[in-house]
C-alpha cells in the first residue's frame, strides 16, 4: 500500500494524498477538488487535512470546495492570500497529524510566503517525505516571482541538505524540459545524459517522474549544483559566487 497517492490534475500540476492510516489522509495543493474527492472515494479514505505550499490558483483552486464538503482544515503559510485557510504555520513548526510529524520548512522565492512540507519517518514511510510544491522540481525549480535569487538559493540549500534518501513530491510535472535544458548547459556530462535518457523513457512509458530524492536532485539538478566547478566553467563564470550562477542559470530558464 504505497502512502503517497499522486494525482496529475490541470494538465502539469500534481495533487498529493498523503495516507496516514488505514482511513485518513490529507492532501496536499489540492488544485481539482473533484479529482481529490473521486480519488478519496475510490481508496476509501476521508480527508482531515489540506496542506497548502503556496497561494497560486493551480495550487489552492479545489480548498473551499474540499472544506466545505469534508469538513477538512486548510493549513498554509499566508493568511492573506490563501481561500478557506484554517491555521497559519511559519518555518520550524512541527505538526501533529494522526501518528505523524509534517515539519514546516520557509522556503521564499518563487513566492514570499512558499513553504515546504516534510512529513518525518514512520511506518510505512522509511525514508521521509518532502512535497516541495514550485520551490524545488525534479531537476528544476521555480520562477522568481517575489523574491530575490539569493532567497530562492538559500531555500534550495536548506532543501538540499535534508537527508539524501528523502523522497521529493514537486507541484509539477516539468522534469524532461528541465533535463532537457540541463543537458543544454553541460551536454558533456554524463549523469545528465543518463538522466535525460531515463526521464524520456519513463515519459514514453507513461511513469510518474516522481518522486525523486534528494540525493537526485543534489546531484543532477543544476539549479542545486550552481556551486560547483564544472557548472560555473559551463556557463563561462569561473570565479562567480555560487548564487550569481544560480541567478544565471534561472535567467536561461526562463527564456528556454
Ligand atoms: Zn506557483
Amino acid at each position: 500500500m504505497d502512502s503517497v497517492i499522486t494525482i496529475p490534475a490541470l494538465g502539469d500540476n500534481f495533487i498529493y494524498l498523503y495516507r496516514y492510516n488505514k482511513s485518513d489522509a490529507l492532501a496536499v495543493d489540492p488544485s481539482d477538488g473533484s479529482l481529490v474527492l473521486r480519488a478519496m472515494k475510490e481508496h476509501g479514505l476521508n480527508l482531515k487535512t489540506i496542506l497548502i505550499t503556496h497561494h497560486h490558483w493551480d495550487h489552492v483552486a479545489g480548498t473551499v470546495e474540499l472544506r466545505q464538503k469534508t469538513g477538512c482544515k486548510v493549513i498554509g503559510a499566508d493568511r492573506r492570500r490563501i481561500p478557506g485557510i484554517d491555521s497559519v504555520v511559519e518555518d520550524g513548526q512541527i505538526l501533529p497529524v494522526g501518528d505523524c510529524k509534517v515539519r514546516v520548512i520557509a522556503t521564499p522565492g518563487h513566492t514570499s510566503t512558499s513553504v515546504c512540507y516534510y512529513i518525518e519517518p514512520s511506518a510505512g514511510n522509511e525514508n521521509g517525505i518532502l512535497f516541495t510544491g514550485d520551490t524545488l522540481f525534479v531537476g528544476g525549480c521555480g520562477r522568481l516571482l517575489e523574491c530575490d535569487a539569493q532567497s530562492m538559493w538559500d531555500s534550495l540549500q536548506r532543501l538540499a541538505s535534508l537527508p539524501d534518501d528523502m523522497l521529493v513530491y514537486c507541484g509539477h510535472d516539468y522534469t524532461l524540459e528541465n533535463y532537457e535544458f540541463a543537458f543544454g548547459i553541460e551536454p558533456g556530462n554524463q549523469d545528465i545524459k543518463e538522466r535525460l535518457d531515463q526521464v524520456r523513457q519513463a515519459q514514453n512509458q507513461c511513469r510518474l517522474t516522481v518522486p525523486s530524492s534528494i540525493l537526485l536532485e543534489r546531484t543532477t539538478n543544476c539549479f542545486l549544483r550552481a556551486g560547483t566547478p564544472e557548472l560555473k566553467a559551463a556557463l563561462g563564470m569561473p570565479r562567480a559566487q555560487a548564487v550569481e550562477v544560480f541567478a544565471e542559470l534561472r535567467r536561461r530558464k526562463d527564456i528556454f
